[in-house]
């Protein structure tokens, strides 16, 4: 499986293509909010001669929704996340408004995602971990054949995700991250949500959240 990174909006967040040999490619994130933002993953996807076949959201915050509406559109894909998302689903425009943010909106999802689904394209599974405590949403996407995680807002390379905001809850998050995320291999690849990669090993050892 490859992963293209883009980094959009002004909260500097991650948006990730997944891809494999078959040319069938995942959206996770578009945060997109902007005609040069929104250009340069089309040109992307068009050079590389992908066939984006699900738009999956980690959690429904704004920064990681914002181009929902672009994407769904472009290539008549309807998002999928967690059923937690609602309550934040409901209320985006308020936020948006609040954050001073350009939210065009978001298709309802068909269907979502909980602990444990498959999620097939090509020939590449992600498997969701639903990590609440950032959000009650928080889903992780685990591929297990190369050893990757997208880790949404739930792990950093050196942190954890905000424990403030509406929903969120500072021990459920560690407690899950320990039994759910460093339960994986040590070699995982962690991409999180915003920021660079990292690794499950290298989180164990020197994410300050976790010295005992
Ligand atoms: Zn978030
Ligand atoms: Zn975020």
């Amino acid at each position: 499986m490859e992963i293209a990174r883009f980094i959009f909006n002004a909260f500097a967040e991650n948006t990730y293509l997944l891809f494999d040999e078959t040319k069938e490619c995942v959206i996770i994130d578009p945060g997109c909010n902007n005609e040069f933002e929104e250009s340069s993953l089309i040109k992307f996807i068009r050079n590389q001669g992908l066939k984006p076949v699900k738009l999956i959201n980690t959690h429904f915050h704004i920064d990681h929704v914002l181009g929902n509406h672009f994407i769904s559109s472009q290539f008549q894909l309807i998002p999928e996340f967690h059923e937690e998302g609602m309550f934040f689903f409901d209320r985006q425009e308020d936020i948006a408004d609040k954050y001073g943010m350009n939210y065009n909106g978001s298709k309802k999802p068909e269907q979502f995602l909980s602990e444990g689904d498959l999620i097939r394209f090509g020939h590449t599974t992600l498997k969701v971990i639903h990590v609440p405590g950032h959000s009650r949403d928080s889903i992780c996407l685990y591929n297990n054949d190369d050893k990757i995680l997208i880790s949404g807002d739930v792990l950093f390379q050196g942190s954890i995700g905000r424990t403030d905001l509406p929903g969120g809850d500072y021990d459920t998050l560690i407690e899950g991250i320990k039994t759910k995320l460093f339960t994986l291999d040590d070699s995982t690849r962690v991409f999180p949500g915003h920021g660079e990669s990292t690794t499950i090993g290298d989180e164990k050892v020197y994410n300050p959240f976790f010295r005992y």
